[in-house]
């Protein structure tokens, strides 16, 4: 029993330890010790904890900024597609627009 009272904190040599961290099982002081979640962890864990859920957070981030690069690349593609037509709208003969291309066709046939 005397062995186990002389337990020492992980990070603090000077300290008794209070709690098992239930991540790493090393033995922590109260000030070390933190819960999270209703469960009792240590603050390295806790740190690698909040680092994971920042990458989370980071790719649900990204996930609606991809979405809307994707939309602006749609949109830009159909606004490139739409100015290439005009282009080569303009570049038809104007007989084309008046209609009398058809005609001379119509005729033809
Ligand atoms: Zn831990
Ligand atoms: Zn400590």
């Amino acid at each position: 029993m005397q062995d186990l009272a002389r337990q020492r904190c992980f990070n603090h040599s000077g300290r008794e330890a209070v709690a098992i961290c239930l991540d790493c099982n090393n033995l922590f002081c109260r000030e070390c010790i933190t819960e999270h979640e209703d469960r009792v962890i240590c603050a390295n864990c806790l740190s690698g904890l909040k680092a994971d859920e920042t990458k989370k957070n980071r790719g649900a981030f990204l996930r609606p900024l991809l979405r809307t690069s994707l939309f602006l690349g749609s949109l830009l593609f159909l606004w490139l597609s739409f100015f290439y037509l005009g282009q080569f709208l303009l570049e038809m003969p104007s007989s084309f627009h008046e209609g009398t291309l058809w005609q001379n066709l119509l005729q033809t046939i």
